[in-house]
């Protein structure tokens, strides 16, 4: 007995011999059919299970068929014909991919790859990774990505942040600082991508560690010139806005407060007039450091032109803003700057005018507006002042 598809298989290959006998019908592809039959001793069990035959190649993709026979008595067999053509096709697509892979991991050894399961850690290891960190696979499986953050690191934001913006945005690319298991430092770049399963499920995240130390190190001084102004060491306004752009979109998504400043100094073309350029450029430099010293890890002072600065702070709310704007003021105001004029000195002091996330707009233009605002109402009241929004 036949069923349709069995006659449909079988009707190409048996040609002339006809479908009536199956080992006839197959005895160009598969011959070895008849004698498995003949061998098994058994009363009755399967003759064999998923045993391959291979048709000879139709254009480019071979036709592969699984058959199953099964003894059911002495007198009858089973047979279950089934067309995996596809499915072996998948298996040889999947054996060049993990051909190339290896042949990946085991001649570049400046990449480390390894995956991480759905809530972040790390679970499946290669040797690659190994080479590149030092940490084995007892050590690092179960682990977040984390693991490889050099200890001292000082953004308190940049894990988090890292998968976040991978889920995000499907892929993210972030240079570190990073720390072997021996303990040295190398700079890192971290490619995260999201694994998805078949049915477009996430599944965890795939990841490339590839040591660019030697590039960072000869890319370091050129980030620096891109992105500070010379004459203070504050950062410049584009690597500000770029910076503040950033710090919004994450403090709203993650429901943060952050705040701006806007600092001016007060009456400087008179510090100009009296002492000279170059001295007001030692004011300039001397504002900014008094500034830093008040900064904690994650904000940041910028210089928006001549005598004009700004202020990202990160989860600060607004009152904070305004307690640490104060301090920059009574900073800036206690300070004496040394001149060359013989012993004289400059004192100079700033107006600040602050915005917060919420109470002044949801808009990088808007808070940069408010601010704005706050700052010429404390010179409008006087100067030497924080005002807020
Ligand atoms: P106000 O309190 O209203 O801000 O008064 P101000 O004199 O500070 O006002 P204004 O903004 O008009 O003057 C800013 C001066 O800062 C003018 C400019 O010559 C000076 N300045 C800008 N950039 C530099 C710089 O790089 N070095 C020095 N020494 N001076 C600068
Ligand atoms: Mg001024
Ligand atoms: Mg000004």
């Amino acid at each position: 007995m036949l069923n349709p598809l069995a006659v449909q298989l079988l009707m190409p290959l048996a040609g002339s011999r006809g479908v009536d006998n199956i080992f006839e019908s197959l005895s160009d592809v598969a011959p070895e059919l008849r004698n498995l039959v003949s061998s098994y001793e058994g009363v009755r069990g399967p003759v064999c299970e998923a045993h391959r035959v291979f048709l000879s190649p139709s254009g480019e993709q071979a036709v592969v068929l699984s058959c199953t026979i099964i003894k059911i008595n002495a007198d009858t067999l089973m047979t279950v014909l089934t067309d995996i053509s596809r499915q072996v096709e998948a298996e040889r697509r999947a054996r060049q991919n993990e051909a190339w892979l290896s042949g990946i991991y085991t001649s570049v050894n400046d990449f480390a790859f390894f995956t991480l399961d759905a809530i972040g850690n790390i679970d499946s290891w290669n040797e690659s990774v190994k080479q590149v960190t030092g940490y084995g696979s007892i050590d690092v499986i179960g682990r977040p990505l984390s693991l490889f953050y050099a200890r001292d690191d000082v953004d308190p934001y940049r894990f988090p942040e890292h998968i976040a913006l991978t889920r995000e945005e499907g892929w993210h690319v972030q240079d570190s600082c990073c720390q072997a298991k021996s303990g040295s430092l190398f700079y890192a770049q971290l490619l995260v991508a999201v694994l998805r399963e078949d049915n477009g499920e996430f599944a965890g995240y795939s990841v490339v560690l590839r040591d660019v130390s030697e590039r960072k190190i000869s890319t370091d001084e050129l980030t620096r010139l891109l992105t500070t102004d010379h004459l203070t060491g504050a950062a410049n306004r584009a690597h500000f806005f770029k910076n503040a752009e950033k710090e919004l979109t994450r403090s709203i998504r993650q429901g943060r407060p952050l705040s701006f400043l806007m600092m001016d100094a007060d009456h400087f073309k008179r510090i100009n007039d009296t002492f000279g350029h170059p001295a007001g450029d030692d004011v300039l430099k001397r504002i900014v450091a008094e500034a830093k010293r008040l900064l904690r890890t994650g904000d940041m002072i910028a210089r928006l032109g001549g005598e004009e600065f700004g202020f990202m702070l990160p989860a600060t709310t607004h009152k904070e803003a305004i307690a640490i704007a104060e301090r920059i003021r009574a900073a800036i105001e206690a300070t004496t700057i040394p001149t060359a004029l013989g012993d004289s000195q400059v004192t100079v002091t700033v107006s600040l005018g602050c915005a917060s996330l919420g109470e002044s707009g949801g808009t990088m233009n808007e808070l940069l507006a408010t601010a704005d605002r706050a700052l010429y109402a404390a010179k409008a009241t006087g100067r030497n002042r924080v005002n807020g929004s």
